[in-house]
């Protein structure tokens, strides 16, 4: 079998950003750019999304999935060849790694892993529908916040951690009124967070809705609201919004290399050198939101997957295996 120099997983920003460079350089990189792995599919989470208003370069906004199509072209220009499939097994164990999906077995020097990290939803009826037409619900305020139909509106969020505060703190900017929605009667986020929250409280941007679930979402084509529980008295309620956040945390895609790449406790892979994509597994680099619980934005996944392409082929040059 011919060992490929470097094995590419996950064709979002931070995977094809990677085998645009890996090509260029000449590495002929293969990508893996999933099924359905995680709930994504070929191209990432900017699949699921409408309007791209803040990738660099497109100053009228882009769709989602016309800008990763145009990501995976110019991978492709430069010789990037794509398997279509989930990647199911690593073996990071021995030399060189054994890469292997449901009709693929791949050895490669290198493996880039960028399979990203998947937006916990509620699960409740007609949430996703809203989410994937553009309707008003989303995963992501700093991605979504600014556009003009939330601009003056009654917004939701929901959540009770540090990054729903965050979510509900930068829709402040925007928002007519930004509603907390919280399944219990105190926040979950820190007290630095806290004491940020009140203040707006105080100043009449954000009010929390304490004790409540949402049971739906309401709305045909555009969100006109949410349908809620309270946990304490099991009464159910309609609170009109024009937009939700569900900001109830990410699951980061790195199941296919627990236990062998060191994680944190919410599984996101660590890299010990930054500002390197090295992970501890030598020759084995991680770029996008599968490392990065802070930023998750396209451009920073795409910086990453840039990073790790460069850091594979100085690897790869410093084994002599190029
Ligand atoms: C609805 C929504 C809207 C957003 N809007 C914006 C925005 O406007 N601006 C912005 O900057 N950011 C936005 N984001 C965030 C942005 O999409 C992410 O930060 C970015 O896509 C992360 O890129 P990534 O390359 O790390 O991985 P992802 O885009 O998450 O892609 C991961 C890839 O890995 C693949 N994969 C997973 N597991 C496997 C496996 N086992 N085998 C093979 N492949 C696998 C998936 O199929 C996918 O191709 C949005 C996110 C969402 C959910």
């Amino acid at each position: 079998m011919d060992v490929e120099q470097v094995v590419i997983i996950g064709s979002g920003p931070g995977g094809l950003t990677a085998a645009i460079y890996a090509a260029r350089a000449a590495l002929k990189p293969l990508c893996f750019e999933g099924f359905n792995a995680g709930g994504l599919i070929p191209g990432g989470q900017l699949m699921f999304t409408t309007e791209v208003e803040n990738f660099p370069g497109f100053p009228e906004g882009i769709l989602g999935p016309k800008m990763m199509k145009a990501f995976r072209d110019q991978a492709a220009r430069f010789g990037t060849r794509f398997v279509r499939e989930d990647v199911i097994e690593i073996d990071a164990k021995s030399r060189p790694f054994t890469i292997r999906s449901e009709s693929h077995t791949v050895q490669a020097h290198a493996v880039i892993l960028a399979t990203g990290a998947s937006a916990n939803w509620m699960g409740v009826p007609n949430e996703r529908r809203l989410a994937d037409s553009g309707g008003g619900v989303s995963a992501c305020a700093v991605c979504d916040g600014a556009l003009p139909m939330f601009r003056g509106q009654a917004l939701g969020v929901v959540g009770g951690g540090d990054s729903a505060i965050e979510e509900a703190t930068y829709l402040t900017k925007f928002a007519g009124k930004v509603y907390l929605i919280h399944r219990r009667d105190q926040l979950r986020a820190s007290k630095a967070m806290q004491d940020r929250f009140f203040k707006l409280v105080a100043e009449g941007k954000m009010e929390p809705v304490w004790n409540s679930v949402v049971l739906d979402v309401l709305g045909e084509k555009a969100l006109t609201g949410v349908r809620l529980k309270n946990t304490a008295t099991g009464a159910e309620s309609d609170l009109p919004l024009r937009g939700l956040f569900v900001a109830i945390g990410h699951t980061p895609n790195s199941h296919l290399v627990r236990g062998v790449v060191d994680c944190d406790e919410k599984g996101y892979i660590r890299l010990p050198h930054p500002p390197h994509s090295t992970t501890n597994i030598d020759g084995l680099f991680a770029a996008g939101d599968v490392a990065d619980h802070h930023y998750r934005q396209a451009v920073t996944a795409a910086g990453s997957g840039c990073m790790a392409a460069l850091d594979a082929e100085r690897w790869l040059a410093a084994k002599g295996l190029i």
